[in-house]
């Protein structure tokens, strides 16, 4: 099969990622065989390749957002099912924070296309215990996306404890924030998006945001609680100066730019919370894809070739990708 695989992690365009032809895999006890019919495109794949997230192993296979089909049956599915694998591979299920519903901070935690060949490929494996089924009102790239950028938004959007019927700050709108704030608005919260892309506050009104303007002015009220999805640290105090009293900013990156000093009263006082978010429990995903079975969400992607994921991850470098990038084998 042909597949894709982290090389030599290093700036975008130095050729960090190598197409290859490797033997299909094998599926191992508890694992399903999968085709693979669309893989997005994550900016943790990014961070992997540059080198930002060190390999956990070498030449790993990356992607995982992984749409496929069962081709061998295991643990319950059967040959034909639509399936998806995400981030969380893997967990000890023994340790303090798995017997706690924490699985999200399983120190063992293994993670798809990190730890584990994931979705750069024709055929991956995956462990059936930690693979969804999918909402089948949404196209094979359409459904991609929601497995990792849809999830992990799900989960920072719980961890920002916003009040029902609350006022959402949005900075940063790439993929996992316009499905997040699509799942706010349908709550009844009010968002207002704070970004720098011109398309993308167009885009943010046009999926019912009360307001869309630069991520360095303020947003119009006082917000209940934001989400940081852009990777940059100096917005921190930004968005904590634009809570109101008791309120939250969840920074939902895997990587984040230094966070400039911090001035209590003006950041930090009135019980106003800082907290970041670390992957997703499986609770997350299976609430998220119920959630996206009883309300379409827009889901905005454009496709690319497998054979052309170089130069889908770079055109997410440079910021080039509407939407989520997803890779179809053809
Ligand atoms: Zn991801
Ligand atoms: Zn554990």
């Amino acid at each position: 099969m042909t597949a894709w695989q982290v090389h030599r992690p290093g700036p975008i365009g130095t050729r960090q990622l190598r197409r290859v032809r490797l033997p299909v895999p094998e599926p191992g006890p508890g694992e399903l065989l999968l085709r693979v019919l669309a893989c997005a495109v994550c900016r943790t794949d990014l961070h992997l390749a540059e080198g930002d997230l060190a390999p956990h192993r070498p030449d790993t296979v990356p992607g995982h957002e992984v749409v496929g089909i069962v081709e061998t049956a295991a643990e319950g599915f059967e040959p034909g099912e639509r399936v998806g694998v995400a981030w969380l591979r893997w967990t000890c299920g023994v340790c303090r924070y798995c017997r706690r519903g924490a699985e999200n901070l399983c120190p063992r935690s293994r993670y798809t296309g990190w730890d584990a060949d994931g979705g750069y490929a024709e055929y991956c494996v995956a462990p059936a215990d930690y693979v969804y089924r999918l909402p089948e009102r949404y196209s094979d790239a359409e459904v991609a996306p929601l497995l990792c950028a849809g999830i992990i938004g799900y989960r920072a959007l719980r961890q920002a404890q916003l009040p029902p019927g609350g006022r959402l700050g949005v900075y940063g709108f790439g993929a996992s924030a316009h499905l997040a704030s699509q799942v706010a608005i349908n709550e009844g919260a009010t968002v207002h998006v704070l970004t720098r892309s011109a398309d993308a506050r167009e885009l943010a009104l046009a999926l019912g945001a009360a307001s869309a303007g630069p991520a360095d002015a303020p947003p119009p009220e006082p917000l209940d609680a934001a989400i940081l999805f852009a990777p940059v640290g100096s917005l921190v105090p930004v968005a904590l100066a634009a809570l109101d009293r008791g309120g939250t900013l969840a920074v939902a990156g895997i990587h984040l730019s230094d966070i400039p000093v911090l001035n209590y009263q003006e950041h930090l006082f009135y019980e106003r919370d800082l907290r970041s978010v670390t992957a997703n429990t499986r609770v997350d995903g299976r609430e998220f894809l119920a959630h996206a079975q009883r309300h379409r969400l827009a889901v905005s992607v454009t496709e690319y070739p497998l054979d052309a994921a170089d130069r889908a991850l770079a055109d997410l470098a440079a910021d080039r990708v509407t939407g989520a990038a997803v890779l179809v084998p053809r």
